[in-house]
């Protein structure tokens, strides 16, 4: 999948499909999106699904922006060069403890992921391209949606609010009124990752 919708800036990316048989479960969000006649009214957006089935490899691992679609996506990045970068990722159930566990901070060297509602989980996008990608002010993240999933509409309305807004603020401001208290947690990870670990 790989659809455009209006021109200009601010400039929205997301993307899905980045490994194993995640594009399964995101090509169905982003048909879902794309059903739910959206309008962009301000700038674009940009949806790319790569593929439905591909080899497994972390995105917090270099090896993985080797691999085919690693390379696609950072050409993809590079070319594009958006201001609001909303990585789709899917987990199966047993995937819940370690992706919200503090211990991600040790193992991985990455906050955990935030629990925004019903297992829809979010958090940023891998440390090796959130620096050399993109700006500080950039919005950049990362939603892990449950493989067995009932709530879309939840990730459409999340989608939404990533598409009408111009900017970091606007999405965060938005956010704050659906999940305040998720989103203080999200700050912070944000204003660590950026006053600590440079
Ligand atoms: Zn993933």
């Amino acid at each position: 999948m790989f659809e455009i919708f209006g021109s200009g800036k601010p400039k929205r990316l997301f993307v899905g499909g980045l490994h194993g048989k995640e594009g399964l479960v995101t090509q169905k969000v982003f048909s879902e999106l794309v059903k739910s006649n959206f309008t962009v009214k301000e700038g674009c957006l940009i949806i790319r699904n790569f593929s439905l089935k591909t080899r497994y490899v972390s995105t917090l691992e270099r090896e993985f922006y080797n691999t085919e679609t690693g390379k696609k996506l950072l050409k993809l990045i590079r070319s594009i060069k958006p201001e609001i970068y909303v990585e789709f990722h899917s987990y199966p159930s047993k995937s819940y403890p370690s992706l919200t566990s503090e211990e991600r901070r040790k193992t991985k060297g990455v906050p955990p992921l935030i629990d925004l509602s019903k297992g829809l989980l979010f958090g940023s996008v891998s440390p090796l391209i959130r620096k050399t990608e993109f700006k500080k002010r950039d919005f950049c993240a990362l939603l892990e949606i449950p493989k067995k999933f009932t709530g879309y509409n939840e990730v459409i309305n999340l989608c939404k609010i990533f598409i009408k807004a111009r900017n970091r603020e606007e999405i965060v401001e938005e956010m704050e009124k659906i999940y305040p208290e998720q989103m203080k947690q999200v700050q912070r990870n944000y204003l660590e990752f950026y006053s600590l670990k440079i």
